[in-house]
């Protein structure tokens, strides 16, 4: 199966910008997911592979305990905690890898060091509409994940055979993410095809299954029921959902980082559902209100997380933020469903 991505002459640039780089900044968007954890840690990898020695991952704040298994992420760098270090990491840099965002803004307070530095800059990435000022843009909206992209890269550059055990979990382990288990945005025979030859690297794909989805402590799982139960709003004419969180309600079930993530892909379980949009208010800022998105069924919710919740991403698993209450998000969150009635009805 042909999974090449790039035509000669990109091919060509990526070979030279990385011939050319000593020292490398690989960095990913703010609240990094399985995705951004995942080809983060395969590009280091494969990076190191070319015998590259000064290659640093920069984030711009915590990921996950669910992803901390991965192979090397104890060894990234994170904004939040050490901004000397990363600046000089950026300063120090002669090539910065911008995987699994778009915008330059999605790495938030990260965002003068990144463009500020003179370094040159390679994006890879799927999410729709991207900054193309790069000196290359592998940007494809088509693809599952930033992961699946990575493993093309190293494909069509000839590392595949060198490709270490550790590289192919994280691999996985982004595409896993990104596509639910692969139950979303997951059609594509090539992806499958990855697999098999993920799965030729010895990874254990149902182990790391385990160890990402399997990992609830028992608050977090009964906070996921107390949403559904107690908060679910469905418009059953418009074949939408919505639910709020309040910082409370979070407390309450002793709240840490991920512990709510996929729950807005849950209200999509109901029969013939078309749209899903969860709000919960940030633990840390007053007055900012985190969105996630997911729709099904022929609706797109990437345009409403634009038009409502200064947001973006993909057709269908979108996200954004609001600088409002809880109360004043949930009305948005309903004028937004109103003002697309006629495609949700
Ligand atoms: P999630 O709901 O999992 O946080 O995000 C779903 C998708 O929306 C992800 O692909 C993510 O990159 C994108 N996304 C999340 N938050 C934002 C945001 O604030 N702005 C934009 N443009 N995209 C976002
Ligand atoms: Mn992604």
């Amino acid at each position: 199966m042909n999974i090449n991505l790039l035509d000669d002459k990109e091919l060509e640039k990526l070979r030279t910008l990385l011939a050319e780089a000593r020292h490398i900044v690989i960095c990913a968007h703010k609240s990094p997911d399985g995705d951004a954890v995942g080809s983060t840690l395969a590009w280091k990898s494969y990076l190191r592979q070319l015998g590259k020695d000064d290659v640093r991952i920069c984030l711009p704040d915590a990921f996950p305990d669910f992803l901390k298994w991965m192979p090397g992420s104890n060894e990234v760098l994170r904004y939040d905690k050490r901004p000397a270090e990363v600046k000089r990491a950026f300063n120090a840099a002669d090539l910065v890898c911008c995987l699994d965002f778009n915008q330059m803004m999605r790495v938030e307070d990260m965002r003068p060091v990144l463009e500020e530095c003179k370094a040159k800059r390679l994006l890879i990435d799927h999410h729709i509409d991207p900054d193309r000022n790069n000196e290359l843009t592998i940007s494809r909206t088509e693809m599952s994940s930033t992961s699946e992209i990575v493993f093309s890269l190293i494909w069509q550059l000839g590392g595949y055979d060198d490709m270490a055990k550790d590289c192919a979990q994280c691999i996985y382990c982004g595409m896993m993410t990104d596509t639910g288990g692969f139950t979303y945005n997951s059609t594509r025979p090539e992806i499958y095809f990855i697999i098999s030859q993920l799965l030729a690297k010895r990874i254990d794909k149902d182990n790391i299954y385990n160890k990402v989805y399997h990992n609830y402590s028992t608050n977090a799982l009964k906070l996921r029921g107390y949403i559904i139960y107690n908060k679910l709003n469905v418009v059953e004419e418009l074949h939408a959902a919505y639910f709020a969180v309040t910082k409370e309600e979070m407390k309450r079930f002793k709240f840490i980082k991920g512990d709510l993530e996929g729950v807005v892909n849950i209200p999509q379980q109901i029969k013939g559902l078309k749209l899903s949009i969860s709000l919960r208010e940030d633990t840390e800022k007053p007055n900012l209100v985190l969105v996630s998105l997911r729709s099904s069924n022929g609706f797109h919710c990437q345009p409403m997380a634009v038009r409502f919740f200064n947001g973006g991403g993909h057709a269908d698993a979108s996200g954004g933020k609001l600088h409002c209450s809880i109360k004043e998000a949930e009305q948005i969150a309903l004028k937004a469903i109103l003002a697309f009635k006629d495609e949700l009805r």
